[in-house]
């Protein structure tokens, strides 16, 4: 059953995501201003190199500032308009009113804003203590309230439209018991998403919550994700492997599923295969 619907879904889909080749998307972003958090690793960095090759000017925004400026000066590198590096933890209210006064006052409204930093924390429900619930919800859900009320805002006021990608996870539908706090700080970034699409749709603000499954980057093999129940883990991906034949994902293809997504408008984009199926069954079969 898991196979026919994932076949039915990629069937009725435009397409699979597809690699960011360059000259994709040549120039589709010419001189909008991007700014992607998390950008200084796996998902973020490639989605900050992709909208570079689109033609963007891009800000590299990651708590890690060195990782940040390498993301900046590859983005340069690789045809952005232009590409600077900014250092901020998108948990950090005031942190992110400084970035946010910053960026207009120097660069303008931000047009695409990509609220991808997060953090993996892996650990069933009881081993989960209340201080890592607080710091993955702080990270994972406030990061992205912040970003969305803060540039959100500055686009709406500006009433030349934007858009906003929320990157939430697989594991904001399919549960886990490995993964609670991570997916529930993911279901409410999904919902958040759909909610603001709704209230932002008047004003051309699209608004796109990206769901990857399993993406080789570094939060997957960090001790805090896999590591927290490798057993548990390696039960996942056995079970995912067998019945959606997982195969390794790069961030590149999460990248193209994201710069399409703003260019389609696109509301929820379950990225790798896994994903698709479980938001298919999670949509279809509620319970399932
Ligand atoms: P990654 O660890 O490679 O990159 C995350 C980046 O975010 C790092 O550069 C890190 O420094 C930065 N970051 C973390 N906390 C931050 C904070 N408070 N403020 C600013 N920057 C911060 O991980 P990734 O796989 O590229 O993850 C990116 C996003 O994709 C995350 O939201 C993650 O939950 C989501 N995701 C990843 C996968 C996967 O399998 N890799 C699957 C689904 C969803």
């Amino acid at each position: 059953l898991a196979h026919w619907i994932t076949e039915f879904v990629t069937s009725v889909e435009d397409g699979r995501p597809k690699t960011a080749a360059p000259g994709r998307y040549a120039d589709r972003f010419g001189g909008q201003l991007v700014l992607v958090t998390g950008a200084g690793s796996g998902i973020g960095r490639t989605t900050a190199l992709a909208f570079a090759e689109a033609g963007a000017r891009v800000l590299a925004v990651d708590r890690d500032g060195r990782a940040a400026a390498r993301t900046a000066e590859e983005a340069r590198r690789r045809g952005a308009a232009a590409a600077w590096a900014r250092t901020a933890d998108v948990s950090d209210e005031q942190a992110m009113e400084r970035l946010a006064e910053r960026v207009t006052a120097e660069h303008g409204v931000v047009d695409v804003l990509v609220n991808n930093a997060g953090i993996g924390l892996g650990g069933s429900f009881f081993d989960t203590t209340p201080k890592e619930w607080k710091e993955v919800l702080d990270v994972n859900l406030w990061g992205v309230i912040h970003g969305c009320r803060l540039f959100g805002r500055r686009m709406a006021e500006r009433g030349q439209g934007g858009h906003i990608v929320n990157v939430a996870s697989a594991a904001a539908f399919q549960p886990s018991r490995s993964l609670p706090a991570y997916g529930t700080s993911k279901a409410a970034v999904l919902m958040l998403s759909e909610c603001l699409r709704a209230e932002l749709a008047g004003r051309g603000i699209g608004v796109t919550a990206v769901c990857p499954g399993f993406v080789n980057t570094a939060i997957t093999s960090t001790a805090r994700f896999a590591g927290a129940d490798a057993e548990e883990e390696r039960r996942l991906r056995k079970r995912a492997a067998r019945l959606y034949g997982l195969r390794d994902y790069p961030p590149e293809k999460v990248a193209a599923a994201i710069l399409r997504a703003v260019v389609r408008n696109e509301a929820v984009v379950p990225v790798t295969p896994e994903a698709r199926t479980a938001y298919a069954l999670s949509r279809w079969m509620p319970g399932a």
